[in-house]
């Protein structure tokens, strides 16, 4: 019985005949649920936390619940781990270094299965391979194909087992080789679980106690959601906020997989619900703009006059394209004699030199007059599904940037969400004023 993780949801608990867990959790549970949950680094990060994290699996498995957890590796090991294969060798062999890299997870998993079993509950670790969670063959980066839950299930049935499942790694089917899902990956392994499983929900436990309105490091009044819609998160995710991978987010919204962020270090007698990720019909209250994020691997780059004549876009993006470099905001100025203009445009911080090094090869081809570019940027952006019933939402923070003294070099839109380019000494200042621009700001 393999799930193919197909856009449309899972089977889920209606189709099992359980009740549906109420939304609100604090409300009582029904007798019996399947959850999933998943623990990363920092919860992990030694076998005295490993032992917490076993508490509230225990709070779980007590309860009657069919748990499944997944586990990162203890913080730091993915990153030990990866410089080891690159200290072997700059250029490695993918599938040698998921090989190496997947280590971590095995470790987590069979340490809090022997812990589990040691505070007297029946607890088995699982592998990729031996679930099995099939991948594709793009080695480091791999994506799951599909999942067969039901070794898992048969020994929720037959044996009231824990399934403690290691995050982040797969198996690649036709070569039967370990592959590991991109850094973060053990959130997607999760959710992905959870709809392979019919599992009622997906609690995502971590060093934060949920989803902020921003990143509380640069604004301390920055609220904690109760809720947030799919969408929303996955801008949030894309944009900067690094409480989920990207990845798991998607999956979630396509399988309709109710997940919590919650936090691994609240008493695990007495745990706070965090934040839903839900449909946004699920979400009573709402403010236009949800959340500010922000993210600083972001690099600009302007050709000056360049000619203005059909083809010369298609000649600077496509090589772009096909060099799997992502470029996001583009902006185009008309020159006053329209014979010249001036493109800008941001790709990823990483893909900077290799841009610039593609744009200067083909110069004679584009023909641009000199290249400009900045690494000192930050893009910020402002999310909420109130954008869509709202007009002259980016246009009050233009404004409110401008009387800061702020200079916007690029600004992006999209129905849910507005990002602005801004030289990156300028980050704290901007995100704070957008948070309070939109009422944000916790009541003090
Ligand atoms: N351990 C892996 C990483 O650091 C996967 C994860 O933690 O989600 O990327
Ligand atoms: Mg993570």
């Amino acid at each position: 019985m393999y799930t193919r993780l197909l856009p449309g949801g899972h089977s889920g608990p209606a189709a099992r005949g359980i009740a549906k867990v109420p939304i609100d959790i604090e409300v009582a549970d029904p007798v019996m649920a399947r959850l999933v949950m998943k623990f990363g680094g920092t919860s992990v990060a030694n076998v005295d936390r490993i032992r917490n994290v076993a508490r509230h699996v225990k709070r779980e498995a007590d309860a009657g619940h069919d748990v499944a957890v997944v586990v990162s590796a203890m913080s730091g090991k993915t990153n030990e781990l990866v410089g080891w294969c690159r200290e072997a060798a700059p250029l490695h062999d993918a599938r040698e270094y998921d090989a190496v890299v997947a280590s971590g997870e095995q470790v987590t998993a069979g340490l809090l299965a022997i812990v589990l079993q040691e505070m007297g509950i029946q607890a088995r670790s699982w592998m990729g391979w031996q679930v099995p969670i099939l991948t594709d063959g793009a080695h480091g980066v791999a994506r799951i194909t599909g999942i067969d839950g039901s070794g898992i299930i048969r020994h929720f049935e037959e044996r009231k087992e824990v399934a403690v499942v290691a995050g982040f790694q797969g198996m690649h089917e036709p070569t039967r080789r370990i592959s590991t899902l991109g850094r973060g990956g053990s959130d997607t392994s999760a959710v992905a679980l959870t709809a392979a499983i019919g599992a009622d929900r997906c609690d995502i436990y971590t060093d934060v106690d949920g989803v902020y309105t921003t990143d509380p490091r640069i604004v301390p009044h920055a609220r904690r959601l109760d809720r947030v819609s799919f969408e929303e998160m996955l801008e949030l995710a894309s944009l900067g906020a690094k409480v989920l991978q990207v990845r798991s987010v998607e999956l979630a919204m396509t399988q309709k997989v109710r997940t919590f962020v919650r936090s691994s270090f609240d008493d695990p007698l007495d745990p706070k619900p965090g934040t839903l990720i839900c449909d946004e019909e699920d979400i009573l209250e709402n403010n236009v703009i949800t959340g500010i994020a922000y993210s600083k691997d972001e690099a600009q780059i302007t050709l000056r006059r360049v000619a203005d004549k059909p083809g010369v876009a298609a000649a600077i993006f496509v090589p772009m394209a096909e060099a799997n470099i992502n470029v996001d905001m583009i902006i185009q100025v008309v020159s006053d004699d329209t014979t010249t203009t001036d493109i800008t445009f941001t790709v990823g911080s990483a893909d900077f030199e290799r841009a610039k090094a593609i744009l200067e090869s083909s110069r004679d081809k584009i023909g641009f007059a000199t290249l400009e570019g900045a690494t000192d940027v930050v893009k910020v952006s402002a999310i909420g599904i109130g954008m869509r019933s709202h007009a002259g939402v980016a246009a009050r923070a233009f404004q409110a940037l401008a009387e800061k003294g702020i200079n916007i070099r690029a600004i992006t839109t999209s129905e849910i969400k507005f990002s602005v380019l801004i030289d990156s000494a300028y980050t704290e200042l901007a995100v704070r004023t957008l948070h309070s621009l939109y009422g944000l700001d916790k009541p003090q």
